[in-house]
């Protein structure tokens, strides 16, 4: 699926975001798309932001109109898809009308660097940026979206605009579930805690990564030192003013020996989370490169996965399990299996057109072509 296209940009000297409008009628916020010739049909964009156009455009001189032309390809985009025009003349999608996996990008920087990243960090100061672009897309989403994502990077990094758009969202979108990606290592300081429970959004939930019940593997993974600590820290300092939290933990072969024991540690000593989130590894940014130190097949871990479950069932946890195809898991463990992978990167194998279970499996990510079990078999 395609986020991302480009083409030569004119009279665009600052970002635009706006809603994809092919139907000629201008409205206000909105990004004509022109199928056919542009000179022919410039008078219906009087009140657009932009025009963007797969054809080529031969300026003229009465029109200053941004114009992205020459446009690689926009078949990907639906009327009210809200994109982001870049002065470079790159188009990327914020949002797709007809998808229920939306999200928002805050930043690309982190402070910890773990080995599985699929986003890898960049040390640069985008800040501004992502918050500028987040701001205009806000406002513009349908107020009956009933999920949007925040992720990065880690968000809480952008400081003052992490609380702002926060609060932009509680007011434009009021009845729409925010998870929200974190480390949970900021929220170890007391003010940063503080200025999230004041946004007091109960649609707001924080979904934090743990690795293992000992700070040697956690920090490993993670890459940074004290993680574990400021981390549980955080989520202590969240409960106690009853944030909501969702822990995740990826499932590779760093985290898989010790898992049952992270399960016992998440009962004795967290039993208020929400929800406990166990998820497969997805083969994509720094993962291929650490493919040796990570890549346990699914199949070889089912016996403990399948442990690690009913132990937190039994003790009355809410649990999940993302990202494993039906096939690699115990039947048993069906029941907690979700359909987790965004569509825009989720595949399904050749094997899977001759299976039983195709409409109730979650398939794979598209990045599981590099790497992917020995054990997949349609039913
Ligand atoms: S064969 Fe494909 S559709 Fe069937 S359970 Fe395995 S992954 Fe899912």
């Amino acid at each position: 699926m395609i986020l991302k296209t480009k083409g030569k940009p004119i009279n665009l000297n600052d970002i635009i975001v706006g809603r994809i409008n092919k139907s000629g009628i201008t409205e206000e916020n909105s990004i004509v798309i022109l199928q056919d010739d542009l000179c022919e049909n410039l008078q219906t964009t009087s009140n657009c932001l932009a025009v963007i156009t797969e054809n080529d455009y031969t300026s003229n001189p009465n029109l200053n109109k941004p114009i992205i032309h020459n446009v690689k390809t926009l078949q990907h985009l639906e009327e009210g898809d809200i994109v982001l025009l870049n002065t470079d003349g790159v188009i990327n999608t914020l949002f797709r009308i007809n998808s229920p996996h939306n999200f928002m990008f805050f930043t690309e920087q982190c402070n910890s660097n773990c080995l599985m990243c699929s986003q890898p960090p960049k040390n640069k100061d985008d800040s501004k940026y992502f918050y500028e672009v987040n701001s205009r897309l806000i406002p513009l989403i349908p107020k009956d979206c009933s999920e949007l994502g925040i992720t990065g990077g880690e968000p809480t990094l952008l400081g003052d605009y992490f609380y702002s758009l926060l609060d932009q969202l509680k007011k434009h979108l009021p009845n729409t579930n925010l998870p929200c990606l974190t480390n949970g290592r900021s929220f170890a300081w007391q003010n940063i805690t503080d200025r999230t429970v004041s946004i007091n959004n109960p649609n707001l939930i924080l979904c934090i990564p743990i690795y293992a019940d000992i700070p040697e593997i956690h920090d490993y993974v993670v890459q940074a030192k004290d993680a574990f600590h400021q981390t549980v820290l955080g989520i202590y300092n969240l409960a106690r003013y009853d944030i909501r939290i969702e822990l995740r933990i990826v499932l590779h072969k760093i985290t898989i020996p010790r898992l049952l024991k992270l399960a016992e540690f998440i009962y004795k000593n967290m039993p208020f989370v929400e929800h406990i989130a166990l998820m497969g590894l997805e083969i994509e940014g720094y993962t291929p490169y650490n493919i040796d130190k990570l890549w346990i097949d699914p199949y070889e871990y089912q016996d403990i996965l399948k442990d690690t479950v009913y132990y937190l069932y039994t003790f009355g946890m809410n649990i999940s399990i993302y990202n494993i195809p039906l096939c690699l898991l115990p039947k048993e463990l069906w029941p907690f299996s979700r359909k987790s992978i965004s569509d825009w990167k989720n595949i399904y194998h050749d094997e899977c057109s001759k299976c039983a279970e195709l409409l109730n499996c979650g398939g794979f990510f598209k990045s599981s072509i590099k790497k992917s079990s020995a054990y997949i078999k349609a039913f």
